[in-house]
């Protein structure tokens, strides 16, 4: 994943204020920052959310927003392609609440890649059971501790099998004694470098020991970009500095 330049305003405040970032595949990255620093926004417009104002992004070789075949600005197919190379998780995990955790997950593989609905299932129960939730498949989401329904998240963004997760503050919300079944999830998907992992997180023991890199984002603008043991060991900046004192 290559970043260059980019770019966003919302309306007179400058969010992003110049990222540039290379992600090598397969790589775990954990973005930590003050509130209001440009996190959400930026992971935003790695989902093809919002459009930067300058500046562009590639994944696999691949520009977001140019269309490669024609050099001209992507349209809805190319930005369809590049959409199904990434997956999501927020905060509030949104499944659907008619929907069993089993149809949750084979959802998308059924209605956006075509697939059948036999394998499409047989895809989703592969992903539930790797997020340990192989016995919850007929279970509907208000059956589910919190825990539980932001695995099936994971599942269900798992399941379109992409190269890059994004992930968004996905134990925020939950009870303290939910958020380790679901760093550890986290912590196994990396250490399998199946694909590329970028981690906004407010669980720094978790950026530390998992992520290979931590980005530290201050304003709009990565002030900090190091192994994570050596950025939490020693941030280079006074702000970073602060602002660890303060989380920890
Ligand atoms: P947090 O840790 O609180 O989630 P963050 O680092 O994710 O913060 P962003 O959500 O990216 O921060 O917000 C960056 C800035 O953009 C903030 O000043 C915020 O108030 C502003 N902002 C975010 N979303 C909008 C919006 N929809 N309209 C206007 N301003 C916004
Ligand atoms: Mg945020």
């Amino acid at each position: 994943m290559v970043l260059r330049g980019l770019r966003k305003r919302r309306g007179p405040l400058e969010v992003l204020r110049g990222i540039d970032l290379d992600i090598p595949a397969g790589q775990t990255v954990a973005l930590i920052g003050p509130s209001g620093s440009g996190k959400s926004t930026l992971l935003r417009l790695l989902m093809t959310l919002e459009r930067p104002d300058a500046g562009s992004i590639e994944i696999g070789g691949v520009p977001m927003w140019t269309d490669p075949r024609t050099g001209r600005p992507a349209g809805a197919a190319h930005l369809h392609r590049v959409r199904g190379r990434i997956g999501m998780v927020f905060q509030h995990f949104n499944l659907f609440p008619h929907m069993t955790a089993l149809r949750n997950v084979a959802e998308a593989p059924r209605h956006v890649l075509g697939l059948p609905r036999a394998e499409a299932e047989a895809r989703a129960r592969e992903y539930l059971a790797q997020v340990g939730l192989a016995d919850k498949a007929d279970a509907h989401p208000a059956g589910l501790s919190g825990g539980q329904r932001q695995r099936v998240a994971i599942a269900r963004a798992l399941a379109m099998r992409p190269d890059v997760m994004l992930f968004d503050e996905v134990t925020s919300a939950l009870d303290p004694e939910l958020v380790g079944g679901v760093l550890e999830i986290l912590q196994e998907l990396s250490a399998s470098r199946a694909m590329t992992m970028l981690i906004v997180t407010h669980q720094m023991k978790f950026a530390e020991r998992s992520a290979d890199r931590t980005l530290f984002l201050d304003q709009g603008s990565i002030i900090e970009d190091a192994p994570s043991a050596e950025l939490f060991r020693a941030p280079r900046t006074e702000r970073a500095r602060q602002f660890l004192q303060a989380v920890i």
